[in-house]
């Protein structure tokens, strides 16, 4: 039986500078949302965002709570989710990270020197934490807190491939990653149009659990965690293949997108998403 009821918390951290690798442009890194679920003196930490300053900032937000931290869960292997939980874990020696098999995978691919030098530290100079760690594997689907139970899902490919989403049936709760978007443009230059078919399949398994609160991995800084944002996320994808199949130009496909969603923040993931869709897409255009 679970000691009491559980409340839950998100913290947002507001768009920061990412360099571009072309000398004066700079674009921005979305808004990041990370999730503090407590029980009377426990709580579970999702997401754990991307540099030192967010993780410590996160880390004293946690510690304002007076919870205990026994866990850190992480929904997907993207660094701007998983880098911060590396301080974290040496601030509150008592917590574990975990996740599913295939996050853990996807976290050891995110820290191949290679890439990483080439994307992750030269976006981010100087700002991320030392020595990343990885999640350990999560045994079985369910993180007990205090009587609780919290299930990691799989839901397979969104804006990137094995991403989960975690389901707290106490609370009515979907914590999300970057399953649903809030208010933010969403990534789609790693998707193709059967991905986006997966995208859209795995928001249905959102929606199928009809929640009452759903928190996006990427949410404006004050966006309400409406499940409205379920069927917004949807329609961002069945919208942009719609467009995708009437426009002549990128161009084209970015002011049609602009103008259904004029006020999504960060219109620079949109056009970096057009730039690489056509690229993968379509004949013709430069990666
Ligand atoms: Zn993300």
């Amino acid at each position: 039986m679970p000691e009491s009821a559980l409340t839950a918390e998100v913290f947002v951290t507001p768009s920061i500078p990412a360099e571009t690798g072309v000398p004066g442009a700079r674009s921005i890194w979305s808004p990041i949302s990370a999730t503090l679920i407590s029980g009377t003196r426990d709580a579970v930490l999702v997401d754990a965002f991307l540099t030192e300053g967010q993780a410590r900032d996160l880390g004293d937000w946690i510690e304002a709570s007076g919870k205990n931290l026994t866990t850190i869960y992480l929904t997907h292997g993207h660094g701007d989710h998983f880098f911060g939980m590396t301080p974290l874990l040496r601030r509150f020696p008592g917590a574990r990270a975990v996740a599913t098999p295939g996050t853990v995978a996807h976290m050891h691919q995110e820290l191949e020197p290679e890439f990483f030098q080439a994307f992750w530290e030269s976006t981010f100079p100087g700002q991320l934490p030392n020595d990343l760690q990885v999640a350990q594997p999560l045994a079985g689907s369910v993180i007990d807190l205090e009587g609780h139970e919290l299930r990691a899902v799989e839901a397979g490919y969104s804006d990137t491939h094995d991403t989960t989403f975690l389901h707290v049936p106490s609370l009515d709760l979907v914590v999300a990653g970057d399953i649903i978007y809030n208010g933010v443009h969403q990534y789609l230059a790693r998707t193709s149009k059967a991905t986006r078919q997966q995208w859209i399949a795995a928001v249905d398994q959102v929606a199928a659990l009809h929640p009452k609160r759903v928190v996006a991995g990427h949410k404006a800084p004050g966006a309400q965690d409406s499940p409205r944002a379920i069927a917004d996320t949807r329609a961002y994808l069945t919208d942009f293949d719609e467009l995708l199949d009437k426009v002549g130009d990128p161009a084209e496909l970015v002011d049609a997108m602009l103008a259904r969603y004029p006020d999504r923040l960060n219109p620079d993931a949109l056009r970096l998403s057009v730039r690489r869709v056509f690229a993968s897409e379509r004949a013709g255009y430069p990666a």
